[in-house]
């Protein structure tokens, strides 16, 4: 038999609740593992959150699979549990006709046989998978259901293999670092701050997933909208009543990340940062960070008192001017010979970021289209789906190597660059700008103002350079 070309890792979490979406990023890693060690190139990668095979609800990534398995674009299929796959007879039927009617080979589990699906024994294994898999949670789903309820109204927590981020083993006591890095998190997602951009922030701090897998910003949305950081008790879906653990943000706190996540779900704004300097200013008062805060439609940083963020709440300053400020001085410093010395001149430029970050929007502008064609009937789900694959496939690989090149090298190529990145900074996007603000200025102290001052006294800001 020839290799294998073109593996395909599906991955399936069946509830969200508490931030266990941390299990698909475990899934991933064994199936990732084991194709490694069977020598497959994996292809492709399709992760269903959230929906329970056995509900029956449609899962878009299992169906993007089928499409791929069936114009022959996928030879294998790896899979954490065939529980993962699917949970209903009738399903694993589909499954398999689609199966054998392309060229897919294999179907392999992290945990339990490997199925050669061109044969009759490697089929006949996997309808018994599957009709086990299929009586376990018709009895199971009754027996944990009645014990589940009984759980959720006691504000108990529920089991579940991993613990969830910001809480211990016994999923009450607050492991007091995490639950900082969550209200740091929260904050800055209040702020504007995208929740890949905190992704790549998280993956290069001190603080693993649970499990120890990659951050990905869908376990991390996971965390950020659970009720249970802000010491609620979710069920199903709704919030049935205050939790027996203590809370790690507000409520009001909770509230304000999920309307930021609805605007931006609603207005497809994929990077919404709008404060440039987002994490980086303090308050010259009380020393606590500063917040986004607009009044209107002015943009405005502040000290803001509460639980929450613990400031003096006595502290104002209109966003933009700081901003300009800031910008210049970086800018500044960028052109000194000390800081071109500092770094040596690696080759990867901004110009390579920029064409980088052209290329995502033009291809996230051909996905609307797409979608657009799709919902006016002139095109069919099957060749919407068709289309959007390897726009999607691109998009993935930009985003890699974007983040990549955001982490690593924010200043790679730039110094003694200031009044050459001067001219182009305005084309940078925020995410880009904020990364090389923060890579040369570790924060800045704003003083209090004078009432009533109707410009910005540069002599309130106080830099904290890094470099
Ligand atoms: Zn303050």
């Amino acid at each position: 038999m020839p290799p294998i070309t073109a593996a395909a890792i599906y991955a399936r979490i069946s509830s969200d609740q508490d931030g266990t979406a941390l299990g698909v990023a475990r899934q991933l890693d064994d199936c990732r593992r084991l194709a490694s060690d069977l020598g497959w190139p994996v292809a492709d990668e399709y992760v269903d959150n959230d929906i329970s095979a056995y509900s029956g609800k449609r899962r878009p990534e299992y169906q993007r699979l089928l499409v791929d398995i069936s114009e022959r674009r996928r030879d294998a299929v790896i899979v954490y549990h065939s529980d993962r796959l699917t949970r209903r007879p009738i399903e694993l039927e589909q499954f398999l006709e689609v199966a054998t009617a392309a060229n897919l080979r294999h179907v392999r589990f992290v945990a339990g046989a490997a199925v050669d699906v061109t044969n009759g024994d490697g089929l006949m294994i996997l309808r018994l998978l599957s009709a086990v898999a299929a009586n376990e949670s018709d009895t199971k789903s009754r027996r944990i259901r009645r014990k589940m309820d009984e759980l959720a109204a006691a504000g108990l927590p529920h089991g579940g293999s991993r613990r969830p981020f910001g809480y211990d083993d016994d999923r009450v006591t607050v492991r007091e670092q995490e639950a900082d890095v969550i209200r740091s998190l929260a904050d800055r997602f209040v702020s504007g701050e995208s929740l890949r951009s905190l992704t790549t922030w998280l993956e290069a701090s001190e603080f693993q997933a649970v499990g120890g897998g990659v951050w990905r910003s869908g376990a991390l949305r996971g965390v950020l909208t659970s009720a249970r950081i802000a010491g609620l008790r979710s069920h199903r879906g709704q919030v049935v009543g205050p939790a027996k653990w203590t809370a790690i943000i507000t409520e009001q706190h909770r509230d304000r990340i999920l309307s930021r996540l609805a605007h931006i779900t609603t207005t497809h704004q994929r990077s919404p940062r709008r404060y440039l300097l987002s994490g980086l200013l303090r308050c010259g008062r009380c020393g606590k960070p500063l917040l986004s805060s607009p009044s209107g439609a002015t943009r405005r940083y502040a000290c803001v008192s509460g639980p929450d963020h613990g400031g003096c709440g006595r502290l104002t300053v209109v966003a933009e001017p700081v901003e300009e400020l800031i910008t210049e001085a970086v800018l500044f410093r960028l052109d000194t010979p000390e800081l071109s010395a500092a770094l040596d001149g690696s080759t990867s430029g901004d110009s390579q970021t920029i064409a980088m970050g052209q290329g995502l929007a033009d291809d996230r502008a051909q996905l609307d289209e797409l979608a657009a064609l799709y919902a006016g009937k002139e095109i069919t789900s099957r060749e919407w789906l068709t289309a959007r694959q390897p726009i999607e496939a691109r998009i993935r690989q930009t985003e890699t190597a974007l983040a990549r090149a955001t982490k690593s090298s924010a200043l790679t190529g730039l110094a003694g660059q200031g009044v050459a990145l001067r001219t182009g900074w305005a084309s940078l996007n925020l995410t880009r700008q904020h990364a090389i603000v923060a890579a040369v200025l570790n924060h800045a102290v704003v003083g209090p103002g004078t009432p009533g001052a109707r410009h910005l006294d540069p002599e309130r800001i106080l830099p904290r350079w890094r470099l």
